[in-house]
């Protein structure tokens, strides 16, 4: 069933000790809330066992921002799917554009990531998105359909069916220049349509998209009121419950 969704992308921030502060000070902030959507925290590895305990019983859940596309072996410094699994965590970011454009991570190695995280029944929160030259360039549908298409459509409709997508249009990753209500309403649709082409109506209407990029109090509620836009990943806001809290309270 489609979810509305707020998850919040850590990224490179927060000791240990300063990660679980924040995750107890978002539970206290969300206790007795009627909150409208799930909330997920994406955290760095070390972080998310510490980050399940505090938040098990809760609405809230935890996530990794990454996984190796290998299960297991001599590679070094890689964390596996099935370990991110052991900390109980239940989700795992994959495809973010910092990992695309940092660590050459192909469409060809998100796939094996995705199976490997289906495989070990985390949850994909799949990013897809162009760059700014391609937007200006009118190519956004074709390099997102080509990223969904060369990642995801191999999987059966059952497996399709598990995966949260995120719309994050680069050019407003930590920019401060958010698309617009309207553009994201536009690529969400699309990306919908080319769901529903794949794999059905019911499929696509049943899968989650996010936005991502720059979102924040001012903006969330008229993203999150678009009928395509089920959410948001959101980086920068998350770092303070000042700032994440009406994020989630939009819808
Ligand atoms: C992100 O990293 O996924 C993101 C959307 O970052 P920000 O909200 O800071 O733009």
């Amino acid at each position: 069933m489609r979810k509305n969704i707020v998850a919040g992308n850590w990224k490179l921030n927060k000791t240990l000790q300063e990660g679980v502060a924040l995750a107890k000070e978002l539970k206290t902030a969300l206790t007795g809330k009627n909150v409208n959507c799930d909330v997920i925290i994406c955290s760095p590895f070390i972080h998310l066992t510490a980050i399940h305990e505090i938040v098990e019983g809760s609405e809230m859940k935890v996530g990794a921002q990454n996984c190796a596309d290998k299960d297991s072996g001599a590679y070094t410094g890689e964390v596996s799917a099935a370990m991110v699994a052991s900390t109980g965590a239940q989700y795992v970011i994959l495809g973010h554009s910092e990992r695309r454009a940092y660590y050459g991570e192909t469409n060809a190695i998100l796939k094996e990531k995705v199976k490997r995280a289906l495989e070990n029944h985390l949850i994909p929160i799949f990013c897809i998105g162009e760059v700014l030259e391609e937007r200006e360039t009118g190519k956004q549908n074709k390099v997102v359909k080509t990223q969904i298409n060369e990642s995801l459509f191999d999987l059966s409709a059952e497996d399709f069916g598990k995966i949260v997508l995120a719309y994050e249009p680069v050019w407003a990753i930590g920019t401060g220049k958010t698309a617009t209500s309207a553009q994201a309403q536009e690529m969400h649709a699309f990306i919908r349509q080319i769901v529903a082409d794949k794999y059905g109506t019911k499929t696509a209407n049943d899968t989650s998209i996010l936005y991502g990029g720059s979102a924040n109090a001012g903006n969330a509620k008229e993203l999150f009121s678009n009928p395509d836009v089920d959410g948001g990943l959101i980086g920068g806001a998350s770092l303070k419950v000042d700032t994440f809290l009406p994020i989630i309270e939009a819808f």
